[in-house]
């Protein structure tokens, strides 16, 4: 938009320039079917590969530089996907234990934790047939930074994060370090703040939930319900794009979390 902006100034600023009735009068004679065949067939929509201007277009479509994950924790399974379409994904954790541990899995030291199993199921499901170690690879490769982060600060780094994220990505982390809806609301806001305008956000976590384990740790979680999540959502100036949820099968409901065990609670 901002090209093209700046293109139409310069016309009316330049009288050298087509008139915008010239322009007009071009795109009378605009042939749809013509620019169809011109632009969406081969060889300029060759699928076959990745290196062809329609692949590249619609890579842009859904990628950016950088993807930046808050509260990565020692896990990396979020972001076995989305390392296909961004150049740099940036981990983020409050904690050096768990910063440490995905320093181990990028390094790829013995002892690190085998996600080999989650990286086989991802390229299965998108079915690319691409395999598994490519994957691998690459994540370690994007994951350049792994950073610490408080989400209650103002200024979550530390320090701006330059330029602002493309995309954010947090999994159960905001309501697992909130102490009630409030801080819940500015922690997203707070972490929006790292957020190119116009980026998009995608936040997988826990509705009612009280609590976790984390080995001799027992962590509280803010129980939210729907509302909550979707007033937070708005008021931090983010415009919805898709909610979805997943009831914990009574199967899983191991004793590690309170997830699916009751209905959200509210205390006001
Ligand atoms: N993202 C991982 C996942 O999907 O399993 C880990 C989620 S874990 C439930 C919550 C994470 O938030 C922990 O890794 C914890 O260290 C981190 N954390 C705790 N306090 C935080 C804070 N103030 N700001 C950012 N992250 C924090």
């Amino acid at each position: 938009i901002g090209a093209i902006n700046e293109r139409q100034h310069r016309h009316s600023a330049d009288p050298a320039m087509s008139s915008l009735d010239a322009i007009r009068e071009g795109y009378a004679r605009f042939d749809p079917h013509a620019y169809l065949q011109n632009n969406y067939v081969p060889p300029r929509a060759d699928f076959s590969s990745e290196e062809c201007v329609v692949p590249w277009k619609l890579r842009c479509l859904i990628c950016g530089r950088t993807l930046i994950d808050v509260g990565s924790g020692p896990t990396i399974y979020q972001l076995l996907s989305a390392c296909e379409h961004f150049e740099e994904i940036v981990a983020t954790d409050f904690l050096e234990v768990n910063r440490e541990e995905l320093r181990r899995w990028v390094r790829g030291e013995p002892g690190a934790f085998d996600w080999s199993p989650f990286i086989q199921h991802v390229c299965k499901i998108e079915g690319r047939g691409e395999p598994w170690q490519e994957k691998e690879q690459r994540l370690r490769g994007r994951l350049r930074r792994i950073l610490p982060i408080d989400v209650h600060r103002a200024d979550p780094l530390g320090a701006p994060l330059h330029p602002p994220a493309d995309a954010l990505l947090s999994t159960f982390c905001l309501e697992a370090v909130s102490p009630d809806r409030a801080a819940f609301g500015r922690a997203l806001v707070n972490v929006g703040s790292m957020l190119r305008p116009g980026g998009h956000a995608l936040l997988l976590g826990a509705l009612g939930e009280s609590f976790y384990l984390a080995g001799a740790a027992r962590l509280p979680v803010v129980p939210l319900d729907e509302d909550d999540v979707r007033g937070a959502l708005s008021d931090a100036g983010f415009t919805l794009r898709d909610f979805r949820s997943y009831a914990m099968p009574p199967a899983l409901r191991t004793g590690v979390d309170d997830r699916g065990s009751r209905p959200p609670h509210r205390t006001e």
